[in-house]
């Protein structure tokens, strides 16, 4: 289901919780950035019935949210929690207004659990807003967030699963996780409670730097080499998000695959 205003998971310690630096003593006063270039696209893949996977495309808001949940409510959990961001998206400049609007979409997917039919739904979180001082990213779950820069492409989130936390602990590798039969389980998730522990940071951003915030439908299916490959060899942004969703599926689909992508450039 396509969102309304072109609507569609950074590191951090599993155990802290980083504040978002919002008054800095002096601020290196840099030039302003502004999003250049921007595409999403959402499949089913295929397998699922429904894409319980939604996103948000604003003009320096932009988010993934991948819901679950019994008869659709998944659906429900993903598409409140965008609609939250996006309906504080034009008054969002900080990265306190960044927590606000993540905090009002925990609510809002809480909330919605008061329906028999979407009692239990939940949802993943990745959001980022673009800001004087840089990436404002707000992250629980696994879907995840890059920084393509120069060729390399980076890990902004880590995730809030069970193997997450057994790779960091030094118990499996990550090959191994993308096959643990508990791979989808997630530890941290819009829905169980109204307030939830987002991971949040403050990502450094450049002129050219294209950022990449997909669901699990995306890295579940294809590795980080192969996603760095796609982007890099695309000439646009629209035809690197085609080609990133039809990579998914051509290695199996299993999944509802969700890709956000934006450029940054000097603000003219
Ligand atoms: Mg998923």
């Amino acid at each position: 289901m396509t969102p309304p205003i072109a609507t569609g998971r950074q590191r951090q310690s599993d155990v802290h919780h980083r504040r978002v630096r919002t008054q800095p003593r002096q601020r290196v006063r840099a030039l302003p950035l502004a999003v250049v270039e921007q595409a999403a696209l959402s499949d089913r893949g295929l397998r699922r019935a429904n894409n319980e996977d939604s996103f948000l495309v604003g003009t320096r808001l932009f988010a993934v949210a991948d819901g679950v949940g019994g008869n659709s409510a998944g659906e429900v959990a993903s598409r409140l929690a965008v609609d939250a961001l996006a309906a504080g998206a034009e008054g969002a400049h900080e990265p306190a207004d960044l927590r606000r609007l993540a905090n009002s979409a925990a609510t809002a997917v809480h909330d919605g659990q008061a329906k028999p039919d979407q009692a239990g739904m939940a949802t993943t979180l990745t959001a980022a807003l673009v800001s004087a001082d840089g990436l404002a990213i707000a992250h629980a779950g696994d879907s995840r967030m890059y920084r393509l820069r120069a060729g390399t492409m980076e890990r902004l989130t880590e995730d809030h699963s069970f193997v997450g936390q057994l790779v960091r602990s030094g118990r499996i590798s990550a090959a191994e996780a993308e096959r643990h039969p508990l791979r989808s389980v997630i530890t941290r998730a819009l829905g169980r409670d109204p307030d939830v522990d987002y991971a949040t940071t403050l990502a450094d951003a450049s002129a050219g730097d294209v950022f990449l915030i997909c669901s699990d439908g995306l890295t579940g299916m294809i590795g980080e080499d192969d996603m760095a490959a796609i982007l890099e060899r695309s000439g646009s942004l629209p035809e690197a998000a085609l080609r990133l969703v039809r990579a998914a599926n051509e290695a199996g689909g299993r999944d509802n695959v969700t890709v956000v992508l934006f450029r940054v450039g000097i603000a003219s």
